[in-house]
């Protein structure tokens, strides 16, 4: 575990928010999580309302809605915030706009059945962010399969600690997500909840009024030093719970429970409580390159170039644009790559910050097995597998304890794929030895 204060080269706190303008056209991915593919339900030349469903999956597990009114101007590929190149619609934007600035009335949610409240979630298009992105119906329907004991995590601070939205968000919002958290609580009647909290939150008048809510299932709160790092992973908060709380033994807790972050808790409330569909995101931008550090709230499809250019443009030349955070997130190339529902941060890095530096064969240095939280040997797994040798069934075994936590790749002089080939392999371990 290491001191986020070597991590965080970007990292800046946000204690307030400004609405990003209104873009002239927006570009919205079809793929706006890592799993789901939808088709479009509108044709060019159609005119959109705002919050209208313009694409969907064949199950309407996670609906896309227009963030504005306007016309459907054509179809195209667009460089997406994961890197990847995918569909997305353009709509120029025009017309009246149907919930931007008008105020909603809570509804009442406590008298539908929780699979009414699974399909309201998935058709306001709220996706759980928690680490790779997906439709959340999707998540708590398997919840809803589980035979055995389930429990909640809710993560309120960061994965990657060079964002700070979900800590931003936990902060601001922290009366809607714990009642967020009340509607899930309903939907998977899980046998505990565990919140984990920034340990510089005081939310001790928020838990009190939780206890009250949470009269069946036990409630607790963890505080977490946000400032160590690997914290945030479902590796990082199933240890944490142990540690903290005391009856856990009795309760079986593992990584098929469900983990939901500040955002996505977020977008339960505006669903269900606001009838809300999903289309807006917090995003920071920051980085050395920036003329300003600003945190937005944004409507999904905006082109990154448009809140770069809100920030003042650069002070610096530009050497990377990178999504989501300098450890978790990924490099893009291109300022016209749009705003998604999974997209957290935008940090511009100036070009003398790193040199290009080649990847090299191994040099022993021992950097990675020091530093390795699952006491690892990345280095032995990597060559292992570079010369195609066979893996002993217990070394297999062993990369499912990977907490994916990126710092052996960090810390490697050879800038060798550590953590990408152990990943490999343990995603094909969990197939074979996890039911
Ligand atoms: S192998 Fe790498 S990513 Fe996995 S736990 Fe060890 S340091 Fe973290
Ligand atoms: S950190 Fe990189 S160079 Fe050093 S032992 Fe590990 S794999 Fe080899």
């Amino acid at each position: 575990m290491i001191s986020t204060k070597k991590l965080a080269t970007s990292s800046v706190v946000f204690n307030s928010y400004m609405n990003a303008y209104v873009p002239h056209k927006v570009h919205i991915s079809l793929w706006q999580d890592e799993f789901t593919k939808t088709e479009p339900l509108v044709f060019v030349g159609e005119l959109v309302k705002e919050g209208q469903v313009i694409a969907s999956d064949s199950r309407k597990i996670c609906q896309i809605h227009s963030p504005v009114p306007g016309i459907v101007e054509n179809f195209s590929v667009i460089t997406l915030p994961n890197g990847k190149t995918g569909p997305c619609l353009t709509i120029k934007t025009g017309g009246s706009f149907s919930f931007l600035g008008k105020p909603r009335k809570k509804q009442k949610w406590d008298f539908l059945f929780p699979d009414q409240l699974i399909r309201n979630i998935g058709e306001k298009g709220v996706i759980n962010t928690f680490y790779k992105s997906k439709p959340l119906a999707i998540d708590l329907m398997q919840q809803k399969l589980r035979k055995e004991n389930r429990s909640i995590f809710l993560r309120l601070f960061d994965l990657d600690p060079t964002n700070q939205t979900d800590s931003f968000v936990a902060k601001t919002y922290t009366p809607q997500i714990l009642e967020a958290m009340v509607i899930l609580a309903h939907i998977i009647q899980p046998s505990a909840v565990y919140c984990l909290y920034d340990k510089s939150m005081n939310l001790q008048e928020d838990a009190a009024a939780m206890n009250t809510l949470f009269n069946t299932v036990p409630l607790h709160f963890i505080p977490v030093d946000i400032l160590k790092y690997p914290r945030g992973g479902t590796f990082d908060l199933i240890q944490l719970v142990k540690r903290s709380v005391k009856s856990v033994e009795n309760i079986t807790i593992s990584r098929k429970d469900l983990f939901i972050d500040s955002v996505t808790a977020l977008s339960v409330y505006e669903a269900i409580v606001l009838e809300l569909p999903s289309m807006t995101r917090f995003v920071s931008v920051c980085g050395e390159a920036m003329a300003e550090n600003k945190l937005f709230k944004v409507r999904i499809g905006t082109p990154i170039k448009n809140l770069l250019a809100e920030c003042g443009g650069f002070c610096a030349q530009p050497s990377k644009i990178i999504m989501n955070g300098c450890i978790y997130g990924s490099a893009v190339n291109n300022f016209d790559t749009p705003i998604t529902k999974y997209t957290k941060s935008i940090t511009i890095l100036r070009k003398k910050m790193f040199d290009y530096i080649p990847i090299s064969p191994c040099i022993r240095c021992g950097n990675c097995r020091k530093i390795c939280v699952a006491d690892l040997q990345p280095d032995k797994i990597f060559t292992y597998h570079m010369k195609k040798n066979q893996f002993t069934q217990t070394e297999i075994q062993m990369t499912l304890l990977c907490s994916e936590c990126r710092l052996c790749n960090m810390v490697c002089p050879s800038r060798l794929p550590l953590f990408q080939t152990i990943s490999e392999i343990k995603k094909n371990a969990e197939l074979r030895y996890e039911d």
